[in-house]
């Protein structure tokens, strides 16, 4: 058996070598280091793949997150809604903006936001949601939307780990996982689902005026050279990682194909397996691009099966171990525990498995094989 592996970079990229290889040769003999052309077609690119009018390419998903909220003109002391169960990048622009987070629980079964407590935490500060497509499965887009246009809010999706997900609206129209709202971020963190070789992240917008406000903002606020109308940042995709993100995309649908079939795999492993509960899918109100496979292990059994796993020297990971309102950083005297019962419960119970392009049956079949081994003995 191959070793197993959380993510396997290597082995993806044994399959693409020729195409990346010769667009990074590209690069290095035009020397467009920053700005180039792979940018700009990558740029175009990507617009196409997901429909929507807008890329703006920039240094990362936590830049591409903060920039988003720049452009839609957020103030200080503005209240911004999001997921207490998710990763911490998501309230930490919020705060570094000065803007109020406002952190609230989540669905038990899909681990996304829970628009029932989003209602409930809005106040006349309220100006946006930042939904989080955790794991690579869309949020209830349907009911966020219609919060926030009850209530003029700005919708902000973290589609950071669902690129290419599809999400079915109730009136039919299928869209994009970041192409709903307002506004998105997305990463490429090499992890990711369309990842670079680097840091690299976009921002995705079907208003135009709202895409050239921040094309000045993530070029110092310049809108004419050296003339600086709005305080901005430096956060640029560089062309190297332009060139490999360009080789991966049209494989993008078939890499997210890989990953569904083996969670299909681990799904049919675990079916009768009482203490655990597989990834649970809405429907087929959306596509689930597997991002993480994320187990729920009942009967308090977490920690052990983690250990033992660890003992195997099986790879695995917890996401997210600690509600984001009890970190040091984000605590604030505004939350109540009563108000999240779920996230403090998941926190305890989830367990993500090795989740890849690479990965085969034997391997799927060895991992479920031990856990279940485990759980019964
Ligand atoms: C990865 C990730 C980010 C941040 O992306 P970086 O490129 O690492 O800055 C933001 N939000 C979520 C949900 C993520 O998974």
């Amino acid at each position: 058996m191959k070793k197993i592996q959380m993510v396997d970079l290597k082995g993806q990229y044994e399959g693409i070598k020729d195409e990346v290889n010769n667009s990074l040769q590209g690069v290095l003999e035009t020397t467009a280091f920053i700005n180039g052309p792979e940018v700009q077609n990558f740029q175009k690119e990507l617009e196409e793949y997901l429909g929507v009018k807008n890329v703006i390419p920039c240094g990362n998903g936590t830049d591409a997150l903060q920039i988003a909220m720049m452009g839609l003109g957020l103030k200080p002391g503005d209240e911004v809604i999001t997921a207490d169960f998710t990763f911490a990048a998501t309230v930490e622009v919020i705060a570094l903006l000065q803007l109020t987070p406002v952190l609230v629980d989540v669905d038990p079964d899909t681990f996304n936001i829970d628009p029932e407590a989003i209602k409930k935490a809005i106040t006349p500060k309220t100006k946006a949601i930042v939904p989080v497509h955790l794991f690579g499965q869309p949020a209830n887009m349907d009911m966020i939307m219609d919060i926030a246009k009850e209530h003029d809010l700005y919708v902000i999706e973290d589609n950071a780990q669902a690129i290419g997900a599809d999400y079915h609206s109730k009136n039919g129209k299928i869209q994009k996982a970041g192409t709903i709202g307002d506004i998105a971020a997305t990463s490429f963190f090499p992890s990711k689902n369309l990842g670079c070789y680097g840091d690299g992240g976009a921002i995705f917008t079907n208003n135009d005026e709202l895409a050239h406000t921040i094309r000045g903002i993530v070029n110092h606020g310049m809108y004419e050279r050296y003339h600086h109308d709005v305080v901005g940042v430096n956060s640029r995709l560089d062309s190297f990682q332009a060139a490999v993100l360009r080789a991966k995309l049209p494989k993008l649908d078939a890499y997210n194909e890989a990953r569904k079939a083996a969670a299909q795999k681990y799904n049919e492993a675990f079916k009768n397996e009482a203490q655990v509960q597989t990834p649970v899918r809405v429907g087929d109100s959306s596509t689930h691009v597997y991002h993480q496979y994320t187990l729920k292990i009942k009967n308090g059994k977490r920690d052990a099966l983690a250990k033992h796993l660890q003992e195997k020297a099986l790879p695995f990971g917890i996401y997210y171990p600690i509600p984001l309102h009890l970190q040091k950083a984000y605590k604030n005297s505004r939350y109540n525990e009563a108000d999240f019962p779920v996230t403090n419960k998941l926190v305890q119970e989830v367990l993500s498995l090795p989740m890849h392009t690479e990965l085969d049956d034997e391997q799927i079949d060895y991992i479920s094989k031990t856990i279940i081994d485990f759980l019964n003995k």
